[in-house]
Formats: C-alpha cells, sequence, structure tokens
C-alpha cells in the first residue's frame, strides 16, 4: 500500500499505527542528542494535539501528577490524556 520507505510507527497513547512522516517524535526528557538506550516514541496527530494544547501554566505539576518518571512513557501518557479530557467535558 504504502510506497518504499515509508515506515509506520505505533502512537504510544492509542496504539494507532501511523505512517512515520505523520507522526510526532515525542521526547519527554527534551534531550533529542542523546539516543544512547533509548528510542523516540511517537504520537498521532490527534494525541499530540491533546498534549500541544494544554497551557504552559501548570504543565509541570500536570506531568508530575500523571507520574512523569515515576511510570512507563505509555502509562504516563495515558494518564496525561486521561486528565486532559475530564478537564474537558464535551470533548471525544
Ligand atoms: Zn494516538
Amino acid at each position: 500500500m504504502l510506497g518504499s520507505g515509508d515506515e509506520s510507527v505505533s502512537c504510544i497513547a492509542c496504539g494507532a499505527s501511523v505512517p512515520r512522516e505523520d507522526a510526532r517524535e515525542y521526547d519527554k526528557h527534551g534531550d533529542r542528542w542523546d539516543r544512547d538506550g533509548k528510542r523516540f516514541e511517537y504520537l498521532c496527530k490527534p494525541c499530540f494535539r491533546g498534549l500541544a494544547k494544554q497551557p504552559r501554566r501548570g504543565l509541570e505539576a500536570r506531568l508530575e501528577a500523571a507520574g512523569a518518571g515515576r511510570v512507563d512513557d505509555a502509562e504516563f501518557v495515558a494518564r496525561f490524556l486521561d486528565a486532559a479530557s475530564e478537564e474537558q467535558p464535551g470533548r471525544e
């Protein structure tokens, strides 16, 4: 289906398989240069928007509440998105 060279990645939040070029690289450590011993993870566009639209203010508290650094990344993102959606009733 896809042209040669395309690569699919899995969204760590919802598990959707999306073309890598359409995915958003996600690195909660914010350190793109230290690639040793870790792989980058990806978010599909809807999930990425769910994260990116959160206001900066209070973000640290939200990250902390979601278990940043204490749970694995997929669990962390799931919690984070869950908390975000709870604060916005009506948004599915
Ligand atoms: Zn997703």
